[in-house]
């Protein structure tokens, strides 16, 4: 690991401040990602900003119906929040499916939002990897890439956002606030929070330098059945291979009347097409929302098997919000 400053800021706009002054600097919070990272020399920053002891870690209820996130809330107190397994309970259990019980102790909100891919090149310092170093080249493509993306991809970067929490927040529409050096603050929609590779896959969000997560907001409760479906290589302790964070209103006859779709582990950030869900409510069939879904979707070798894959998660994630 590289030496590095460490401050631990008294206050919010401290710790905007501090960003903004220092040179290559990183927020820290639960550190189950950032310092693997630095460990492995992945990541170099030459200050730490610790914001654990910010006013960051409550939930609460906005005046609009909906729930306020703190950016320190620790995912096991978020997926155990009574509101959380009542109204969102997509969240909850997409919550439940990611990390240990001692990585969700400590893993906070932001910093789950903010998690890096775990493709395998990008952590090895001895492969060209053009998100870690710009210009190298991709190790994936050509390579083994049973766990990356088939949606979204590009010629510089085939990577997926590994997050479990940031799959359910897609489904639910929710906004990511933040702070800047200058005392601005703003809300960014999810769905435009995470972007794709294209040219530039060094550059994973929409957030600008220094800028910090201060909470998620959840909008008013989406009524019908919530599931998180998560399909991947051990029953615990394993990242999604595919996925699907649904909501799905259904009637007595378990016709559709609504829906909600959010993929994990097909792109580099949460996918949900529109037509997929009106394809869903118009047809019924899981079948029609699968083509929406994987239309442009690309194999690269050995992740190939994800495309079918995906069509099978989601008839069983129709079967079993038919059933419920
Ligand atoms: C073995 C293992 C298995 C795992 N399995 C899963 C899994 O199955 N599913 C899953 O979803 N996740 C999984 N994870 C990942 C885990 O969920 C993340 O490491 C965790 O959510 C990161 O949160 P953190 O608070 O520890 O972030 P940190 O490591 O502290 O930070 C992560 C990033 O967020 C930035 N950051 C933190 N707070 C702020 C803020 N307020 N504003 C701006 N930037 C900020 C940091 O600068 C850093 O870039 C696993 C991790 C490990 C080690
Ligand atoms: S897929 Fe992205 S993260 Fe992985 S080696 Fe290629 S450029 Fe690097």
């Amino acid at each position: 690991m590289k030496a590095f400053t460490y401050e631990r800021p008294a206050s919010i706009a401290d710790a905007a401040r501090l960003a903004a002054e220092r040179p290559n600097a990183k927020f820290i919070a639960g550190g189950t990602n950032l310092l693997d990272l630095m460990k492995l020399q992945v990541e170099t920053p030459a200050t730490l900003i610790d914001v654990n002891r910010l006013p960051l870690d409550r939930v609460e209820d906005t005046s609009e119906g909906g729930l306020r996130v703190g950016a320190l809330v620790r995912n096991a107190d978020l997926a155990a929040h009574p509101r959380v397994r009542k109204d969102y309970a997509v969240l909850a259990k997409a919550l439940l499916a990611g990390a240990s019980g001692q990585l969700r102790n400590r893993a906070t909100t932001a910093g789950n939002l903010l998690q890096r891919t775990r493709c395998y090149y990008f952590y090895d310092t001895s492969m060209p990897c053009n998100k870690r170093e710009p210009g190298s080249g991709c190790s994936a493509i050509g390579g083994f890439n049973r766990i990356m993306a088939v949606l979204g991809t590009s010629e510089a970067c085939i990577a997926t956002n590994p997050s479990d929490m940031n799959v359910a927040l897609r489904a639910l529409d929710a906004t990511v606030e933040t702070v800047d050096a200058r005392g601005g603050s703003r809300t960014i929609p999810i769905a435009d929070f995470h972007r794709l590779p294209g040219d530039t896959p060094q550059v994973e969000t929409d957030l600008k330098p220094g800028e910090m997560i201060t909470a998620v907001t959840l909008p008013k409760p989406v009524p019908g059945t919530h599931i998180y479906r998560k399909v991947r290589d051990r029953a615990s302790y394993a990242f999604a291979t595919v996925s699907v964070a649904a909501v799905i209103g259904a009637d007595k006859g378990g016709r559709v009347e609504a829906a909600r779709l959010a993929f994990g582990g097909l792109a580099h950030k949460p996918w949900r097409v529109a037509e997929a869900e009106a394809a869903l409510v118009r047809t019924g069939s899981a079948d029609a929302a699968a083509d929406a879904v994987l239309a442009g979707a690309r194999g690269y070798g050995s992740n190939d098997f994800k495309i079918p894959l995906t069509r099978r998660t989601l008839r069983a994630v129709m079967a079993q919000a038919t059933r419920a």
